[in-house]
C-alpha cells in the first residue's frame, strides 16, 4: 500500500483527497509503464494546483493521480535504461493528466520519459526547482539560441515571485543579464533582488492594453503570464530582440499585432516542457544542476507534505504562493 492524492469525479461532482493505495491499482491503471519509482518529492507547479481545484480540465482521465513532476529511485524496471538503485527525475509527459502522477509514495511510468538524476542534484533540489525551474531553463536556452546576450541589454521576467519567474531570474542575473523583474507583489522587492533582480516595476504597467508599438526596451523577455502582459513585452522589445512565452497566469488570449514582429524582427519563442525532446530536457537538468546557487534555491523553496499541497493549490491559483513548493510525499 502507499499513500497518494486521489481525484475522482463521482457522478458529475470532484473530490480531492489523501487516499490508501495498493501496488494492484496502480499496476492496472498503467499497464504500459515499464519503470516502478518510489517516490521521494514532487512539486505543485501551477498546472497541479489546476488540477487539484478542478478550475481547468487538466486531467483528462478519472481517477487519477495528480503530480506533473516526481523525483525518486527506481524500485524496477523492464527496461534496459534503468536498473533498481537509479536516481531519476520526470516532468511532464502527461503525467498527472493523463497518466496516474507523482504526488504519491509510488508511481509507475515509461522509461521513455525519464531523466537520469545529473550530479549535483538530488531528489529534494531536484524538485525544488520542478518543472516551474526546468521550463525557466528552457526559455533561458531559447533566449541563448537566438544569440541574446548581457551586452544587448535588460531582460525581462514576467510573474516574477512566481516558480517559473523566481528561477528565470536567478539563473539569468548568475549569466550576467541585467534582470527587470515584473510583479504584483511590491512586498517582494526585496525578495527580488535577493535573487538578483536589478529593478522591479509593477506588474500594472504591462497587463492593461497597450499600443502595438511602444519605447523599445527589452533585449529578452520571459514571460509567464501571457494576455496583455505578454502583448505590451513584445511591443516593447528591442530590434531583433526575443520573448519566450511559456506561461498564462493572466490569461490564454494573445491581443497583439504583428508590429513588433514586422517592422522590429522580434522573435516570439514558444516554449513547452510536457514534450519537449529528451535531449533538450537533459541539457536543460545538467545545466540547472549547476547554473543555479543551492543557497538561492532554498531560499525561494518550501517543502511541504501531500496533504499541504491540497491546501496550497487554491493560494497558488491566486497569484499567493511564492516562489517553489516542493512536496515531501512520505510527510
Ligand atoms: P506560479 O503560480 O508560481 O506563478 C505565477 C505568477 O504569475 C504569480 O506568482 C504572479 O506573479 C503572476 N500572476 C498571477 N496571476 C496574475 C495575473 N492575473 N496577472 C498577471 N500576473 C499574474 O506559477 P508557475 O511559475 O509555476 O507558472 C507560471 C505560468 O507558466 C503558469 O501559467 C503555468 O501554467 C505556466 N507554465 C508553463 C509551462 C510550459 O511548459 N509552457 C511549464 C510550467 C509553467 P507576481 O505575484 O510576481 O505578479
Amino acid at each position: 500500500m502507499f499513500d497518494a492524492l486521489y481525484l475522482e469525479k463521482p457522478e458529475g461532482g470532484f473530490s480531492a483527497s489523501r487516499r490508501r493505495l495498493t501496488d494492484d491499482e496502480l499496476v492496472a491503471a498503467t499497464p504500459d509503464a515499464d519503470v516502478t519509482l518510489r517516490i521521494e518529492y514532487s512539486t505543485l507547479n501551477y498546472k497541479d494546483a489546476l488540477a487539484l481545484t478542478n478550475r481547468s480540465p487538466v486531467v483528462r482521465r478519472w481517477p487519477m493521480v495528480p503530480g506533473i513532476d516526481g523525483a525518486g529511485v527506481v524500485e524496477s524496471s523492464a527496461s534496459p535504461a534503468f536498473a533498481p538503485g537509479d536516481r531519476v527525475i520526470l516532468n511532464g509527459w502527461g503525467v498527472g493528466e493523463t497518466h496516474w502522477g507523482c504526488l504519491a509514495q509510488r508511481a509507475r511510468l515509461k522509461a521513455d520519459w525519464l531523466v537520469a538524476m545529473p550530479d549535483g542534484l538530488d531528489a529534494r533540489r531536484a524538485m525544488a526547482i520542478g518543472t516551474a525551474g526546468y521550463t525557466a531553463m528552457l526559455c533561458v536556452m531559447a533566449l541563448e539560441r537566438r544569440g541574446v546576450s548581457p551586452a544587448d541589454g535588460e531582460i525581462l521576467v514576467t510573474g516574477a515571485a512566481g516558480g517559473v519567474g523566481s528561477v528565470a531570474i536567478a539563473l539569468l542575473a548568475r549569466l550576467g543579464h541585467r534582470v527587470v523583474a515584473s510583479t504584483g507583489r511590491a512586498a517582494e522587492a526585496d525578495y527580488l533582488r535577493a535573487l538578483g533582480a536589478a529593478e522591479v516595476i509593477d506588474r500594472a504597467t504591462l497587463s492593461a492594453p497597450g499600443k502595438p508599438l511602444q519605447k523599445e526596451r527589452w533585449a529578452g523577455v520571459v514571460d509567464a503570464v501571457g494576455s496583455h502582459t505578454l502583448a505590451n513585452a513584445c511591443a516593447q522589445t528591442k530590434y531583433r530582440g526575443t520573448v519566450a512565452a511559456c506561461g498564462l497566469a493572466q490569461g490564454m488570449d494573445f491581443p497583439a499585432s504583428v508590429a513588433p514582429f514586422i517592422l522590429r524582427g522580434v522573435t516570439l519563442v514558444g516554449v513547452d516542457s510536457v514534450m519537449c525532446p529528451l535531449a533538450e530536457r537533459r541539457e536543460a537538468w545538467a545545466r540547472l544542476a549547476h547554473e543555479l546557487d543551492p543557497a538561492l534555491l532554498e531560499r525561494i523553496t518550501t517543502v511541504v507534505g501531500l496533504d499541504d499541497a491540497l491546501r496550497l493549490a487554491p493560494q497558488m491559483l491566486a497569484g499567493k504562493v511564492r516562489g517553489r513548493v516542493a512536496v515531501d510525499v512520505n510527510r
